[in-house]
């Protein structure tokens, strides 16, 4: 069984490199209780998303969960909000750069480039389908994830090493 935990996969895990499986029986109780450990285990982090690879499973789904933090004080406060097999649909042609993390890189920050609005779909945990627009900082957050469920991570997308820094206290 799934316990909360589980440690969460660490840049070099071969598991975040890989193209995430499709959830085509979102009813299942294994599945279910997963969904928990992640809420569960982004909300111990403090991390304002986690996607289910982080935690060495295969599934295209993640948590996006916003809320202002030591390392995001100008984070909007939003309820914790699971999405399943999420798709871009379209966004604005403007990019901007903005700083993040990874619970899987710890101690890296970096400048990264993202599309600033975004309209997304993704199913809840009760199978519905979402449509949404999504801007900013939570845009941001959408794909920093989305990215991980296609085996890419931030550092990836730093455009200059000039936009990469480390940072000794954060975990
Ligand atoms: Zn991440």
């Amino acid at each position: 069984m799934i316990n909360s935990n589980l440690e969460i996969a660490q840049v070099g895990n071969p598991i975040l490199r890989q193209q995430a499986q499709y959830v085509t029986n979102i009813s299942d109780e294994k599945l279910q209780q997963f969904i928990d450990t992640l809420l569960t285990t982004a909300m111990d982090a403090k991390g304002v998303g986690i996607a289910a690879p982080q935690l060495s499973q295969s599934y295209r789904l993640f948590i996006v969960c916003s809320h202002p933090n030591p390392r995001y004080p100008d984070a909007p406060l939003m309820e914790p909000t699971v999405m399943i097999n999420p798709r871009l649909l379209s966004h604005s042609q403007e990019r901007v750069k903005g700083w993040e993390g990874c619970l899987s890189v710890p101690g890296i920050r970096g400048l990264v480039p993202r599309y600033q609005t975004i309209t997304v779909e993704y199913l809840d945990r009760y199978g519905k389908l979402h449509q949404q627009e999504l801007t900013d900082f939570i845009a941001r957050i959408f794909q920093h994830e989305l990215d991980h469920l296609n085996g890419i991570l931030f550092i990836d997308r730093v455009e200059n090493k000039e936009d990469l820094v480390y940072n000794q206290q954060e975990k």
